[in-house]
């Protein structure tokens, strides 16, 4: 065997994630490895707890970085809160909607499912409907930012709905954290998750999670244990207990969380609210030229994602062949189509460091070139 390292091309990533990575970022992760129990490195976690509760805008204790990707971060809300028979709400307008479907049913609940159409966002009124209809749900559970279609849900409304009626809220943010407006304690979120690799532009693995004082206490009330030994989050919350207090639960990804530290380093740096205003500035400039060219969005203007742009591939363009176009000629990423959307749609992604004014205009200048 004569294997040689491995040199990945510089591209530029604009499809649903993992988003591009800042120098800043790229640079944290080479710094020297120190042990996790290392008090310095404890240091920076209880840090990375504060910048998270900034990113989120919580004042939860239970805010952290689970060392997982996104998925794990889902499972793990649905595992630690949801008991065999209860029943919880879940609404589904794409793929990851399903995904928490599956959760539910393999936990042995039951999901009572409402359904909105793929590339919209989730109809409250459906949802406000099933809950009054089924009184004993204990949770309701929605994405925020589907990726799958790049609609936006009111997440305010659906919270607001949930306390209403007695539930507990769970709420997918992988792909809406950092790029668009969202306020866990100010919309009564109990339960919430994402991924470092969209708009925190971080690397992929990690999942920051937040858990209510309500939601903690289910989890310490519950009748039956969590089947997941690494998810259980009783076990995990001593390991995230800082400075003096942190017992091994297991080894974190020391150099993962550096990243993830500078990354919301520049979150804070550049303010939560620039964000995600950033992140719109370049959304409006990119539907321009996308309109220019003649492509349709697939979400209507006023539930759509800045940071996900779904559109449809105009009749009679080879999808594979302008993608592949698109990533040999200009080292350019875009999406395809995911579930119902799969050759049918492109996911011109936004997020984080790549939502950039130079990225949309070579997207739009390469994208009118393969379409030639
Ligand atoms: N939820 C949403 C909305 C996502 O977009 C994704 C990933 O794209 C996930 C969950 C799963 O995250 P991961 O791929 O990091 O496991």
């Amino acid at each position: 065997m004569n294997f040689k390292s491995f040199h990945p091309p510089r591209r530029i990533l604009m499809g649903p994630g993992p988003s591009d990575i800042s120098p800043e970022v790229l640079a944290s992760l080479s710094r020297p490895a120190i042990g996790h129990l290392d008090p310095l490195f404890v240091g920076m976690m209880d840090e990375l707890k504060a910048l998270l509760q900034y990113a989120f805008q919580t004042k939860n204790e239970f805010t952290i970085a689970l060392s997982a990707p996104g998925s794990a971060g889902m499972e793990a809300c649905f595992v630690n809160l949801v008991e065999a028979g209860d029943k919880v709400i879940v609404c589904r307008n794409g793929v990851f909607g399903d995904r928490m479907i599956q959760n539910v049913n393999r936990i042995g609940a039951e999901a009572i499912i409402v359904d909105s159409p793929w590339g919209r966002a989730v109809e409250v009124d459906k949802v406000e409907a099933a809950l009054k209809a089924n009184p004993e749900a204990k949770f309701l559970a929605f994405v925020h930012a589907e990726t799958s279609t790049g609609a936006l849900s009111d997440a305010e409304a659906l919270c607001a709905l949930a306390q209403q009626h007695d539930c507990l809220s769970i709420v997918d943010a992988v792909t809406s954290l950092g790029g668009v407006e969202l306020k866990v304690d100010d919309w009564g979120i109990d339960a919430i998750y994402s991924g470092s690799q969209k708009c925190l532009s971080c690397v992929p693995g990690l999942s920051p999670i937040s858990f209510s004082e309500k939601a903690v206490n289910v989890i310490k009330n519950r009748k039956t244990q969590i089947q997941s030994w690494f998810l259980d989050q009783s076990l995990v919350m001593s390991y995230w207990s800082g400075a003096g207090k942190r017992s091994y639960h297991h080894t974190a990804p020391v150099n993962s969380l550096y990243g993830l530290h500078e990354s919301l380093i520049q979150l804070q740096n550049e303010g939560l609210e620039n964000r995600w205003a950033r992140h719109q500035i370049q959304h409006e400039t990119l539907a321009k030229g996308l309109d220019k060219l003649g492509i349709k969005f697939i979400v209507p203007k006023e539930e759509r994602l800045p940071q996900l742009n779904a559109i449809y591939i105009p009749e009679g363009i080879d999808d594979a062949k302008v993608r592949s176009y698109l990533l040999n000629e200009y080292n350019l990423e875009i999406g395809g189509g995911l579930g119902d959307f799969a050759g049918k749609a492109w996911r011109i992604g936004l997020m984080g460091y790549t939502a950039r004014s130079e990225n949309v205009a070579l997207c739009l200048t390469t994208l009118e070139d393969a379409l030639a």
